[in-house]
């Protein structure tokens, strides 16, 4: 089996668009795994629920999703954040509603425990630092554990079960992870707002018969998500950010 892995869709349908057709053409890829924020920031929150609603698919809930359909209050996120719910929120149908009120904020999968921020705290914790992965080591029991959130790609590895046993890695060049005996967190990066300096949508695939995870970075049509933004009226930091990555 081969897995799309996205994470942090925020509503860019061109971005989500451009990581599917890329899977499709480099493999294929028969479910997807989404590790939530499926809208948010973006200006087609509605298309993007339908995109991945159209693929066999596993997608755990992000704060985002659930700040749309109003089982989480914005008052954590921050104004430009809170501003974008609000606008997405009038923007999904029932459909939508029901769907993303649905979402687990948990699941295991082939090996791999998902979580949008963290096992230990799916909707809010960030895991930024090897000492936050260890913190979290106890709190799933599969091999493997994905999370997004942060939309910056990293590999957290755990050479032992000790805090001091964990390095954070980069995604390798050609992107390629080789999945192993040691236990890891894995961030694919974000689909539709990167936050790592590179403005490419990120994505991975993961085959469990080969044992990899492969990362992927693809370009899609940034000016045209930026001008549909625009013409939403989202907020100028929102839309200027796309093109940094950042
Ligand atoms: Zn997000």
């Amino acid at each position: 089996m081969r897995y799309a892995i996205v994470s942090d869709i925020h509503g860019n349908f061109e971005a989500f668009q451009a990581v599917l057709g890329h899977a499709a053409r480099n493999g294929g890829f028969g479910n997807i795994i989404c590790l939530g924020d499926v809208v948010g920031y973006g200006p087609d929150p509605h298309e993007c629920v339908q995109l991945l609603r159209k693929h066999e698919h596993l997608c755990v809930a992000g704060n985002h999703d659930l700040a749309a359909v109003g089982l989480v209050d914005t008052s954590a996120f921050n104004p430009l954040a809170a501003s974008a719910v609000q606008w997405t929120s009038e923007r999904l149908d029932h459909g939508d509603i029901s769907y993303l009120r649905g979402l687990p904020l948990t699941a295991v999968v082939d090996g791999f425990t998902l979580a949008h921020g963290s096992p230990r705290e799916p909707i809010w914790e960030y895991i930024t630092s090897p000492w936050a992965a260890s913190q979290n080591l106890k709190h799933f029991e599969t091999p493997y554990c994905l999370v997004g959130h942060t939309h910056v790609p990293v590999i957290f590895r755990f050479k032992g079960a000790e805090e001091s046993d964990c390095v954070a890695e980069p995604f390798p060049g050609d992107g390629l992870l080789a999945l192993a005996t040691e236990r890891m967190i894995i961030n694919p990066g974000g689909v539709g707002q990167p936050r790592d300096g590179d403005p490419r949508a990120a994505y991975a695939v993961l085959d469990i018969d080969a044992k990899t995870l492969r990362q992927f970075r693809v370009e899609y049509d940034i000016a045209l998500t930026q001008e549909k933004m625009l013409r939403a009226g989202l907020a100028a930091p929102l839309i200027r950010r796309l093109s940094f990555g950042r």
